[in-house]
């Protein structure tokens, strides 16, 4: 769901953020600066790591929703 996401990918080297999609970070394993031009290495375990948390919360969130949808039909 969040793969239309667009987030910035820091450079190491020159600290330009890079934007890019999940569905492209997925597919991709490097990316090249458009600040500097340097090809960095993507940390796929590292990035989606984060985004799974907010997979997580997001589910909740839901369930939440769906308990209060349940309160109001009583
Ligand atoms: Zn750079």
């Amino acid at each position: 769901m969040f793969d239309n996401v667009e987030i910035g990918i820091p450079c190491p080297k020159c600290g330009h953020k890079t934007q890019k999609t999940i569905a492209w970070i997925k597919a991709n394993d490097t990316f090249s600066c458009d600040g500097c031009a340097a090809v960095i290495h993507l940390e796929h375990d590292e990035l989606l790591r984060g985004l799974g948390e907010v997979d997580k919360s997001f589910d909740d969130l839901k369930r939440k929703i769906r308990d209060l949808s349940k309160s109001f039909k009583l």
